[in-house]
Formats: C-alpha cells, structure tokens, sequence
C-alpha cells in the first residue's frame, strides 16, 4: 500500500489550491482511478476528493441554448435526462452503451473524459509501457494489439482512448470548461485529447492542476436530433470497451444531407472525427454510395499497428452502418441494447 495524502477541499478553488502540488490527483467516484491505484500503475502523492463540490453536479439551460454538464454529473442521470436524451440522443445512446449500471450510476462526466487507456500493458506494471513510465518501450508493439490503434498512432504507443462518451462529443463540438491556478479557459473535445507522438505520457492538453468543471453541447447540435446514432462493436454485448464505435448525425432536406457530423472510437488515442468524410457528405443525397465515399475518406489514412489490420474494414462497414441508421431516423426510445448494431431499429424497448 502507498501512502498518500486525502484531501476534501470546500470549493473548486480550494481543490485546483491542493491538486496543483506534484504528485496530486483528482478523486470524484474513482471507478478508474482506484483500480489504477490497487494495481499499483499510479501512485498519487494527494488525492483531492473532489466528490461533494455542489456546484459541479447541475444540468443546466443556458439563455443561448447551450446545454452545461457539469462535471460530477454522473452518466446514468445524464442518460436519462430527459431533454438531453431528446435533444441529443448520440449522447445518450453513447452514454447507455458503456460499461455496467452500476457503474453508470457511478461514474462522472470529467472522469469519462479523462479515463485512461485499457491497454492490458499499462495495466501490468511488469510491462514495458512508455505511457506508464516514459522511455521504456511498448510491449504492446510485439503483443497481444488486435484491439489497438489504427489511425493517429506512434512507435512510442498504439493505445486507444476507451470512451464512448466522447465520440458523439466530438461528433457535435461539445466545448470543455476548464479551470486552473491561471483561470479559465475552454476547449474544444475535439482538441481536449493529444495523440501520442514520442509524449505518449501526455495525454491531455490540461495542465497540473487543472480541473474539468463542465462540458457544454452547443444549442446547434439540436439540428442532428431527428438523425443521429451511436453505434458499438465490442466482443460482447454489454459491458465492454468498444473495439470500433461510430456517432453520426445528419440534417436531412428533401432528401439530401445539408449536414454531416461523424466521429469515430476504439481507433485513436483520441476520438477521431474525420472532417474530410464530413465534407464529403455535404450536399450529397443521403445514399449507399455516398455513405461508402465518406468511410473511405475517413480511413484513408488508416494503418494496422499489429494484428488489428480487421479493424479498417470493420470501422468502415460501421460508419456505413451508422451513416445508414441515422438517415432512417433517430428511435422514438433506444433499443435495448443500445448502440448495437446488431438490434432491430424498432428493437425491444428500454424501460427509461
Ligand atoms: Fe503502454 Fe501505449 Fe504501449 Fe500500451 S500501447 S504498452 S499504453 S506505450
């Protein structure tokens, strides 16, 4: 057992104060961060348990019609939030399709956001893994990497980022609120996550100290409600990291796609948007051979970093999939398993 500090600071002040000495880490519910301590692949000097800050757990309407999460607002009342899941239902749809109940009703909005890589080497602290100790190498390169990455990857890491959360946050230019010893500032999602280069142990553009307080989804991410999907392949059917995903939306009118949104997860360190296949769509009518030229242009730089050469092919057929699923419109409630797409639109209804 490492010894560390526990800290329960009264307000986001007092905790950026604390979290700024080295060796500091934030705490919320931990469904992270706890495993990575008892398996000794992190070992915080001080956690700053930043769990009970009241201001940090609100779903707000902002006058603009942006919609504030707040960081501590956990993914299963997120989910289910009525208006969120009508307004932008890849969110839900993202959100409901991650790990357990159990640890839905856990787990927070900033830690989804800043979960770490399920590289079984990173876990293993026997293991080489410049992410965990920066200059050892990767096992990973030579090991077992079919579910690594395939697109944005480096020598120095192939991981990839497990979220599903912020696939569709990237997809619909959800804009991170960050503060710090210097203040506030924001970030796109887009730009929250950094691929690994020769830094792999750089993660994230936050600074120490700096805390995630809320997500925004801006107001025009509404435009995609009435055609918009999460899609998720992962080796079992619930309670598993996605090995590809894909969030889509479309703003159809008479019968062509005005506007496109599409990111990808299970393939990059971070969740990767393909811009290119988004320009693509645009203006296009909403069909098969449109749906195929955008998941070439969002592969077209795709490469295998070991045994996952399948996953080029299979995230392309789900962007397909996707892109398909979303034109046929957003369900009136998800599927029972949702995000699969192996479920029927109509599928079985969840009890929400
Ligand atoms: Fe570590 Fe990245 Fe290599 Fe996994 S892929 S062992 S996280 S350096």
């Amino acid at each position: 057992m490492n010894r560390f500090d526990y800290v329960k600071p009264a307000s986001i002040a007092e905790a950026i104060a604390a979290a700024s000495q080295p060796g500091a880490a934030y705490l919320a519910s931990g469904t992270n961060l706890l495993d990575l301590m008892k398996g000794n692949v992190v070992r915080p000097a001080r956690l700053v348990d930043i769990s009970r800050l009241p201001e940090l757990n609100r779903i707000e309407q902002l006058a603009n019609g942006d919609v504030r999460i707040g960081a501590l607002v956990r993914n299963a009342d997120l989910a289910h939030h009525a208006d969120v899941a009508r307004d932008f239902p890849a969110v839900a749809e993202a959100l409901l399709s991650g790990a357990s109940a159990q640890l839905r009703n856990a787990a927070t909005v900033g830690g989804n956001l800043l979960q770490r890589t399920r590289c079984a080497y990173f876990y293993e602290p026997a293991s080489a893994c410049n992410k965990r100790k920066p200059g050892t190498g990767c096992d990973a390169l030579d090991g077992e990497n079919s579910q690594h990455a395939v697109l944005g990857w480096s020598e120095a890491c192939i991981a990839t980022n497990p979220s599903d959360f912020c696939v569709p946050l990237a997809a619909f230019d959800a804009v991170v609120e960050i503060e710090g010893k210097a203040g506030k500032r924001e970030v796109a999602l887009e730009a929250l996550h950094l691929l690994p280069g020769t830094t792999p142990e750089r993660e994230t553009v936050l600074e120490p100290g700096e805390m995630i307080v809320a997500v925004r989804l801006p107001a025009a991410a509404r435009s995609f409600a009435k055609h918009a999907r999460y899609l998720k392949v992962r080796e079992r059917n619930s309670y598993a990291f996605a090995v590809v995903s894909v969030a889509a939306g479309l703003v159809i009118e008479n019968g062509a796609i005005k506007q496109a949104r599409l990111a990808l997860g299970g393939v990059a360190a971070k969740p990767w948007r393909p811009r290119e296949a988004e320009a693509l769509l645009a203006g296009q009518p909403a069909d098969a051979s449109a749906f195929q030229r955008a998941a070439d242009a969002a592969l077209a730089g795709a490469k295998p970093s070991g045994d996952n050469a399948y996953k080029i092919p299979l995230a392309h057929n789900l962007i397909v999939r996707a892109l398909q699923a979303a034109h046929q419109g957003t369900p009136a409630r998800m599927p029972a398993l949702p995000a699969s797409p192996f479920s029927s639109v109509p599928g079985v209804l969840h009890d929400a």
